[in-house]
């Protein structure tokens, strides 16, 4: 496996590949890898030539200190696992190396409704910053293929509607995979390594909650079961910022179903400090 640490050097690699027409599969990532991200990973090395995986903790998409200086870094294990995935290239960029001096100016995106709703309306900025560090990695790599986690829900329509602003929807395909959890149902998450035993334990309500949504949906009112989804959490000791059911593909609040429209069901919770976030379609 290769090791990267320069734009501008990865940049040339991926032109050489393009120039013999083989398919290029990118999976951006915090690090502090688990089996999520290398289930994106393995999904790539199977549908391309070369899969380029990226670790980069983006200091622009924190919007409180706190979490930043406490996300988890397990930078040797990661590279471990990256290399016997059997990926190609992994790069690792400085700060400096995505943010140069000259491109400093903030960059605004026009993300319009998506960016002042669940995510974007608690977590102010973060999707400016998910955008700066994608645009960057994006015309660094230039991939054919590109790998998100569903278990970012909103952020995959925010990246999606980033390619497509940037023009770039004819070049780059965005493939969404699945969400993987735990036996117990927790979804993975670098944050989980943040949970003592017993938060751990308790982190699992989310998904309960999730799953008790899912049955409820056919025999009661929405806001009824959005309280009652709450006090679940609540019980569990959470804090919540959002329950939230949603058109899928507009993520527009609902609180009817019609049956037959696809949903979604987002949920952001605070276990003391450590903020979780999972969601799960209905159709
Ligand atoms: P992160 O390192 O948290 O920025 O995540 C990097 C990529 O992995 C994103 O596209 C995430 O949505 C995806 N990801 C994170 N957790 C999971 C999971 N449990 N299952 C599948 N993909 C995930």
């Amino acid at each position: 496996m290769i090791l990267e640490k320069k734009a501008g050097d990865l940049h040339k690699y991926t032109e050489e590949q393009h120039k013999t027409k083989l398919k290029v599969g990118f999976v951006p990532t915090m690090g502090a890898l688990h089996a999520g991200h290398i289930s994106l990973i393995k999904k790539s090395i199977s549908e391309n030539d070369i899969t380029i995986c990226s670790i980069f903790i983006n200091p622009a998409q924190f919007n409180d200190p706190n979490d930043f200086n406490k996300y988890p870094v397990t930078i040797e294990q990661d590279i471990f696992q990256v290399e016997t995935s059997g990926c190609n290239l992994l790069f690792l960029p400085s700060v400096e190396e995505i943010y140069p001096k000259e491109t400093e100016a903030g960059q605004h995106y026009n993300l319009g409704y998506i960016e002042t709703i669940l995510e974007g309306k608690f977590r102010p900025g973060h999707f400016m910053g998910v955008c700066k560090v994608m645009e960057r990695l994006l015309r660094i790599v230039e991939p054919d293929n590109l790998y998100l986690g569903q278990k970012d829900y909103q952020q995959c329509m925010v990246i999606k509607q980033l390619i497509t602003d940037l023009k770039l929807d004819k070049k780059i395909k965005t493939i969404i995979c699945p969400t993987l959890r735990e036996p117990d149902g927790l979804a993975m998450s670098s944050r989980n390594l943040r949970l003592n035993e017993q938060e751990r334990k308790d982190a699992t309500a989310i998904y309960h909650t999730l799953l008790y949504i899912k049955d409820q949906i056919h025999k009661n009112e929405i806001p009824e079961i959005k309280r009652a989804a709450e006090k679940i959490l609540t019980e569990k000791g959470f804090l919540v910022d959002y329950v939230e059911l949603a058109d899928a593909n507009t993520l527009k609040p609902i609180n009817r179903w019609d049956g037959d429209t696809i949903i979604v069901v987002l949920i952001a919770a605070f276990m003391n400090n450590v903020r979780l976030i999972d969601n799960m379609t209905i159709n």
